[in-house]
C-alpha cells in the first residue's frame, strides 16, 4: 500500500474536535511552538491568538515548563493515586488551597475539564444524598453555557446550541434560566435575575447546585456578564439551600484580570472547577475543589465515599508542569499583562463595533470577542486558510471571532491579531454581501 502524506493520512484517518470524516476542514501541520509563535511544517509563523484553547498563557516552549517536566520524568511520569501519593500532588494541591478561596480546602484532581465537571456534580448529588435529601438531583443554569462534552457536562450545556437535540433521550433533565444581560454593574436591572428567581424558588426542594460559568460564558457564546449577578446567584443559593458550583476551567488564573473570576464579584463557590490553564498549556490536568460544608457533608453518614477515581487521576509529571506554571505565574507581572492586553483590545477592536457585519464588540481582560449578525456558514471554507495567511492563528465559529492570546504577547504581535480580525471582517464582508 502506498504510504500517505501526513495532511492526507490525518484527513482519511483522524478525527480532530466536531470534525467529520467524510468532509474534514483543512488542517494546518505544526512542528513546534515558542512564545506566541506557531511554526508550520511549511516554514511559515503564525501568532496564535487562541492559547491552544485558553491554556497556554505563558506562551509555547517555556524553559521553565520544560525543566519541571524533565526532571519530573526522571523520577516517575505517573504511579497510581489509589493507595499511594507524591510530592507532586502534594505541592500542587497546596498551591491550589492557598490560590484560591480559604473556605475551599478539599481538593480532587481530574484529567480533562468535563471530568472535572462530572465530578463537581457527583459532589453535589452525593452531598445531599448523604443529607438525606434523594430528591435534591437536579441542577440549575443558564441559557449559553459550556461545561464540558461528556454527559453529566452536555446536559448543562445550552440546551440549543449544545448537543441535547442529539442525545435528547439520554441527557438528564435540568433547569435553564436565561443567560445574563447585563455586561456591567452600571448596567444592572433587577429584571435579569428574574428567570433565574423564579425558577430556584419554585423548584429549590429539587435542586442539587447551580452551575455557572462566572462572568465570561466560553464556548456557549462569548458572552460577558456583571458581577452582580453572581452576587444575587449566591444569595439566592445560601437562601434556598441550593449548592453553587463555579466553572472558572476557561476564566480562571488571572484570564479575566483576577486570578479567579468569582472574586471580582466578591464571593466564593461551594465548588470550584479548574483545568485548561493549570498546566500552562503543556497536558491535560483538571482539579476540583470544595468546602468543609461539602467535603464533610459526602461522608456525613459515616460511609459515603466520593465515587469517582481516573486511572491518570493527580498524574505527577502533569502535576509537576502545573506547579512549576502555578510559580511562573504568581510571580510574574500578569495583573499588568492582562490589564495592558485588555486596554489594546479595547482601543484596536472597538471602533470595528461601527462595521454593518459587527453586532458587538466585547472585551474582558485579555479576551477579545467580536459577533457578527451572521453566522460564518459551511461556504467560508476559504477562511481558515486566509487567516493563516494574515499571519495568524484565530479560529471563528458561528457568528463569533475571538482572541484570548497568551498573557505574555507583545504590543506588536496583539496588533497584528486585532488587525488581522479587521481583514477577517473586510473578507467576509465582501463575500456575505454578495450573497445577500
Ligand atoms: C473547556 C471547558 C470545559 C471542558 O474542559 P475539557 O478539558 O475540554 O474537558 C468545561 N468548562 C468550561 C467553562 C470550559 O471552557
Amino acid at each position: 500500500m502506498q504510504k500517505l502524506d501526513n495532511l492526507s493520512f490525518d484527513t482519511q484517518h483522524i478525527w480532530h474536535p466536531y470534525s467529520s470524516i467524510s468532509k474534514p476542514s483543512p488542517m494546518h501541520e505544526v512542528i513546534s511552538a515558542k512564545g506566541v509563535r506557531l511554526t508550520l511544517k511549511d516554514g511559515r509563523q503564525i501568532i496564535d491568538g487562541m492559547s491552544s484553547w485558553w491554556s497556554a498563557i505563558h506562551g509555547y516552549n517555556h524553559p521553565r515548563l520544560n525543566q519541571a517536566a524533565k526532571q519530573q520524568i526522571d523520577q516517575m511520569s505517573h504511579v497510581m493515586f489509589g493507595g499511594l501519593t507524591h510530592q507532586p500532588a502534594i505541592d500542587l494541591a497546596r498551591k491550589l488551597v492557598d490560590l484560591t478561596a480559604e473556605s475551599l480546602q478539599y481538593v480532587f484532581f481530574a484529567d480533562s475539564g468535563s471530568v472535572a465537571v462530572e465530578v463537581a456534580i457527583k459532589m453535589a448529588i452525593q452531598y445531599w444524598m448523604a443529607q438525606g435529601y434523594t430528591n435534591k438531583q437536579r441542577l440549575l443554569t443558564v441559557r449559553n453555557g459550556y461545561h464540558g462534552d461528556t454527559f453529566g457536562a452536555m446536559a448543562v450545556c445550552d440546551p440549543d446550541n449544545g448537543m441535547h437535540n442529539l442525545f435528547d433521550k439520554v441527557l438528564a433533565k435540568h433547569l435553564f434560566a436565561p443567560a445574563p444581560r447585563c455586561q456591567t454593574d452600571e448596567d444592572w436591572h433587577d429584571g435579569d435575575i428574574k428567570g433565574f428567581r423564579s425558577l430556584i424558588q419554585r423548584n429549590h426542594k429539587k435542586i442539587a447546585a447551580v452551575i455557572l460559568e462566572p462572568l465570561v460564558q466560553g464556548a456557549g457564546g462569548m458572552r460577558i456578564y456583571c458581577p452582580e449577578y453572581l452576587r444575587q446567584v449566591r444569595q439566592l443559593c445560601d437562601q434556598y439551600d441550593v449548592l453553587l458550583i463555579l466553572d472558572e476551567i476557561a476564566t480562571g488564573f488571572g484570564r479575566t484580570g483576577s486570578m479567579f473570576a468569582y472574586e471580582q464579584a466578591d464571593i466564593y463557590p461551594d465548588i470550584l472547577c479548574l483545568g485548561k490553564a493549570l498546566t500552562g498549556g503543556y497536558m491535560g490536568l483538571a482539579a476540583t475543589l470544595c468546602n468543609n460544608k461539602v467535603a464533610q457533608g459526602i461522608s456525613a453518614d459515616g460511609k459515603g465515599v466520593l465515587m469517582h477515581g481516573p486511572t491518570f487521576m493527580a498524574n505527577p509529571l502533569a502535576c509537576s508542569v502545573a506547579c512549576e506554571s502555578l510559580a511562573v505565574l504568581t510571580r510574574s507581572n500578569w495583573q499588568k499583562n492582562v490589564q495592558d492586553i485588555e486596554q489594546q483590545l479595547l482601543t484596536e477592536l472597538m471602533p470595528y463595533q461601527n462595521l454593518p457585519l459587527v453586532k458587538e464588540v466585547r472585551v474582558k481582560g485579555a479576551i477579545g470577542i467580536v459577533e457578527l449578525n451572521q453566522e460564518i456558514g459551511d461556504e467560508m471554507g476559504w477562511l481558515p486558510a486566509f487567516i493563516v495567511k494574515q499571519g495568524v492563528w484565530i479560529r471563528p465559529f458561528r457568528n463569533l471571532i475571538y482572541i484570548m492570546p497568551p498573557y505574555i504577547i507583545n504590543a506588536e504581535d496583539l496588533s497584528q491579531l486585532t488587525s488581522a480580525i479587521g481583514k477577517i471582517i473586510e473578507a467576509l464582508t465582501e463575500k456575505m454581501a454578495t450573497k445577500i
